[in-house]
């Protein structure tokens, strides 16, 4: 009797791995997520009990299944086990990853699951692994043997042969569906869209079509005249689907408790993702509202761990995570309140122009809240106005009280961060504010400012154009800027506004 599917249906195209117990199967799994062993360490289990995640083989998101850990479950010898286990998954996957152990030699099991994968006409990679050093390609070729192709070696523990199995399988994998290519990992070049308000029906504009929202109004026509450079750009390094975010904070804030209270019971997803760099890994969570994935730049910080300078590292693990993120989450120690090193980091923030969620942990142990949250408050004021109006919530990671409330702020500003302002009425926005203040005289001479237009997000970025707009005082550019963020809400972002002067 034929053992029930296990693979629900995702529509992306799925890689199982299988082979004998103890080939590494799991080893290889992790690596090809890029799921880290601190944090699998971190939850008993998880090895075995996991078996599924995502990898993204240039460019393509793919499902991957571990066939390790479902031997246990199945009938009583070694074959029998290892094929009823991992026929079930063989038998729905588009590529099996059929691994062996290198140093120890091709076993009389491994031949038995070869001569039963043959006849299942599936999309089979042989996989030698264990195979690290110089020894370890002859090793490998023994498993010619088997006649399933020419082994690729591969060393799963010490990252060897790995980008070059993951280019062999991406080259094995079917053809993308529709539902897939909608569903892009990595969006297509930067595209130019000129004009925006005319008709939309071609493909191209479409994307950007969702992005104004099908409501803009004639009015939002740029100009004949600016029209060359009042163009809204997407920006090309947008990855749709997940929102991604960070933890960032002084050590002992409580980032790693916030990461493993927000984890909970929740899958984790890791992979080597466009953007994630060696030391970094993203991690899935999720609320009733879906899911978020959060940088973990876990391994800079443990190197920040056993180097001396250990500011420095924890510094550019700050950096590596803010980079990666759309919005950071800055957690701060509420005990201690808002130190000079967090609007630091605030301002890093800005800089890299990211959305910022401020997280006041270790709430349980605030004494008076009251005036610690006032304290915060006054603070932020004062110091911090190129981020004004940004998210506050207060809560304890260690007991978990408040903590629902995080995603949710960092979602809305994440929209914020996205959002475009429509320009009809940010024009209308624009000559009313010239009328409450009129631009300064510039030797003598008033500047002439004619037209704005956000021409990006992520963060929201303006371009007013004018007559020698481009010496209008900073004064007057940080009134405008004011302008803007209390006027359309963008608050919590970093605004940029850029003057061009025209003649
Ligand atoms: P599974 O039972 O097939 O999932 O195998 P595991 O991934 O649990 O690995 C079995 C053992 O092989 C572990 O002790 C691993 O550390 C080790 N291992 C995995 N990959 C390699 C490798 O590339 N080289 C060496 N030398 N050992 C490895
Ligand atoms: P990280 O260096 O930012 O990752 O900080 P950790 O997560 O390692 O936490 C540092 C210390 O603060 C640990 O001793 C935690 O138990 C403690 N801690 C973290 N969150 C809270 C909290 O919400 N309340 C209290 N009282 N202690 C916390």
């Amino acid at each position: 009797m034929r053992p029930e599917p296990v693979l629900p249906a995702t529509g992306l195209p799925t890689v199982v791995i299988a082979g004998r117990p103890n080939v590494g199967k799991s080893t290889l799994f992790n690596r090809l997520v890029g799921r880290r062993q601190a944090i699998v360490a971190d939850t008993p289990g998880v090895t075995r009990d996991r078996k599924e995640g995502e990898a993204i083989l240039r460019g393509r998101l793919v499902r991957l299944i571990d066939t390790a850990g479902l031997e246990e479950a199945a009938p009583d010898t070694l074959f029998g086990r290892m094929r009823a286990s991992s026929e079930m998954a063989v038998l729905e996957a588009d590529v099996v990853l059929f691994c062996i152990d290198a140093r120890s030699g091709i076993t009389p099991a491994d031949e038995h699951f070869a001569a039963w994968l043959r006849k299942q006409n599936r999309s089979v990679m042989l996989v030698a692994n264990k195979a690290e050093g110089k020894s370890g390609a002859a090793a490998a070729m023994e498993a010619f043997s088997l006649g399933l192709g020419t082994p690729i070696a591969v060393s799963a523990e010490h990252g060897e042969g790995i980008a070059d199995l993951m280019s062999e399988i991406a080259d094995a994998l079917p053809p993308p569906t529709d539902a897939e290519k909608q569903t892009e990992t990595v969006r297509p070049s930067r595209r130019k869209l000129k004009k925006p308000v005319e008709k939309q029906d071609d493909a191209s504009t479409l994307s950007f079509a969702t992005l104004t929202g099908p409501d803009e109004s004639p009015e939002d026509a740029v100009p004949e005249e600016f029209a060359d450079e009042a163009v809204f750009i997407e920006d090309e390094t947008a990855l749709p689907g997940r929102l991604r975010i960070a933890f960032v904070g002084r050590p002992n804030a409580g980032k790693s408790t916030l990461l493993n209270r927000v984890l909970g019971e929740e899958r984790m997803i890791t992979g080597p993702e466009p953007g994630l760099t060696r030391d970094s890994v993203a991690v899935m969570v999720s609320d009733e509202h879906g899911e978020v994935q959060v940088v973990d730049t876990a391994g800079l910080r443990r190197k920040a761990r056993i180097d001396e300078k250990l500011e420095k590292m924890s510094t550019s693990a700050t950096i590596e995570a803010l980079k990666l993120a759309e919005v950071v989450v800055l957690v701060v120690d509420a005990t201690l309140g808002l130190h000079e090193q967090d609007l630091q980091i605030a301002r890093l923030i800005e800089r890299e122009g990211r959305g910022c969620v401020l997280a006041l942990n270790k709430w349980d142990a605030v004494a008076d809240r009251v005036a610690t949250r006032k304290a915060i408050y006054d603070r932020l004021e004062i110091s911090l106005t190129q981020m004004r109006g940004l998210e506050v919530v207060a809560f304890s990671a260690k007991t978990g009280a408040g903590v629902q409330k995080l995603l949710p702020a960092v979602r809305r500003t994440a929209e914020i961060w996205n959002s475009r302002v429509p320009t009809g009425e940010l024009n209308r926005w624009f000559d009313a504010a010239l009328d409450r203040h009129a631009p300064p005289l510039v030797s003598g001479r008033r500047l002439k400012l004619r037209y704005i237009t956000q021409v990006k997000s992520r963060p929201p970025t303006f371009v007013v154009f004018g007559t020698r707009a481009e010496m209008l005082p900073e004064e007057y550019r940080r009134y405008l800027v004011n302008g803007l963020r209390e006027s359309f809400g963008l608050t919590g972002v970093p605004v940029r506004l850029q003057l061009r002067g025209t003649k």
